[in-house]
């Protein structure tokens, strides 16, 4: 592994789809594009959005994600088994349709624009789930690579669907033994491949935690059968360590944050670590990667009992604002999580994804570029200060 500073620059993973792009990967679900095409023009993207990081100082970069349509649902083309279908749609076979109608509106959920992977058949593997992003990013940078995957709880809850899986796998926890089995194939995979960080999402804990009671979500389809969120966060610790058993020799992550599909922050889910904790400081992996700059995601003191217990991937920049966070509040809030972890088991990142959903730029390609300088210029005097 490539020697890395102190403070190193990340991100979560996802930057603004252009509109073009956007277009091309309509058409090529439509049948209208193929892959090869789609690809070429994805190839272009990718290259600018690395270069965008390059440019800002980022050690250690993503694709931007350019090539799926949103961070968990671009299995669906790598995985036999699924169907790729809108949340709209999934609208015809919800509990109570009314109730979750209402649910989308209040949350400002683009119904028609995000799309869920909802298995209808036995899973099984096509070709790696991001093996594909690597090989072609290895070939374009000398940085450090960091690829996110969506995580074993997020890919089953997610994409189990009552009336739709049960016919193949009767419940979840079926489910989530072939889940488990593929994502530990692509871990090793990566890392044989040389890739540095991988990220696993698991955003939907949150959800988990955080969201309202027998409330039917847009990412979690299945949560009307959810039980109650100590047993979920169990079963996500049990899911992550059976992904992770016996494997080293590459850094992971795991990204939970509270939501990133409005810019209205007030529809987004509220409340800090503390519940959560206890559960992801028992997953086998290195680095929390968490949303921390918005004051959504509650009181930083909660890490006060597990100091240095794992590495921080702290938010420090809201992917949603306009307004470019001045540095020296930046190198405040990196100084401010030292009493909880050491310098060199902090990490710089901003809360989220920039476009965390195909048709949902949360930002534009030239503020996130900006934020990510005042980063690494924080990064630069957080140097001098501690290395
Ligand atoms: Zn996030």
């Amino acid at each position: 592994m490539a020697d890395t500073p102190l403070f190193p620059v990340t991100t979560v993973g996802s930057w603004p789809r252009s509109t073009s792009l956007i277009r091309a990967l309509r058409a090529k679900q439509n049948g209208e594009m193929s892959d090869s095409e789609f690809n070429r023009l994805a190839d272009q993207e990718v290259i600018s959005c690395i270069r965008s990081q390059e440019e800002a100082g980022v050690d250690i970069v993503t694709d931007g994600e350019q090539r799926r349509d949103n961070f968990y649902s671009y299995v669906v083309d790598k995985l036999a088994g699924m169907q790729l279908m809108k949340v709209s749609d999934l609208l015809d076979y919800a509990n109570d349709r009314a109730r979750m109608e209402e649910v989308l509106r209040a949350l400002d959920v683009p119904a028609f624009a995000i799309k869920s992977p909802i298995v209808v058949d036995k899973l099984g593997k096509k070709e790696g789930l991001s093996l594909d992003e690597l090989a072609f990013m290895k070939e374009q940078t000398d940085r450090q690579i960091k690829i996110p995957i969506p995580g074993p709880y997020m890919l089953t809850r997610s994409s189990w669907f009552e009336g739709l899986s049960d016919k193949v796998y009767e419940s979840a926890e079926e489910l989530s033994k072939d889940v488990v089995a593929i994502l530990r194939e692509e871990v090793l995979a990566l890392r044989d491949m040389g890739c540095d960080f991988i990220q696993f999402d698991e955003p939907i804990l949150s959800q988990t935690v955080f969201g309202e009671e027998s409330t039917e979500t847009f990412m979690c389809a299945a949560l009307p059968q959810r039980r109650d969120p100590t047993e979920e966060l169990e079963f996500a610790v049990r899911l992550m360590n059976e992904t992770m058993e016996g494997i080293s020799g590459i850094r992971t992550g795991v990204h939970v944050c509270r939501g990133n599909w409005s810019r209205k922050e007030d529809v987004l889910l509220v409340g800090n670590y503390g519940p959560m904790l206890p559960h992801l400081m028992q997953m086998n992996i290195d680095q929390l990667v968490l949303e921390c700059a918005t004051p959504r995601a509650g009181e930083m003191e909660v890490f006060k009992e597990y100091t240095n217990e794992k590495e921080i991937g702290l938010g420090v920049v809201n992917p949603r604002t306009d307004e470019i966070e001045p540095v020296e509040d930046i190198v405040a809030r990196v100084r401010d999580i030292l009493q909880y972890f050491s310098p060199d088991k902090v990490y710089l990142n901003p809360d989220c994804g920039f476009g965390t959903f195909a048709e949902r730029n949360v930002n534009t390609p030239e503020i996130a570029e900006k934020k990510l300088q005042a980063m690494s210029e924080a990064a630069v005097i957080l140097r001098a200060e501690f290395g």
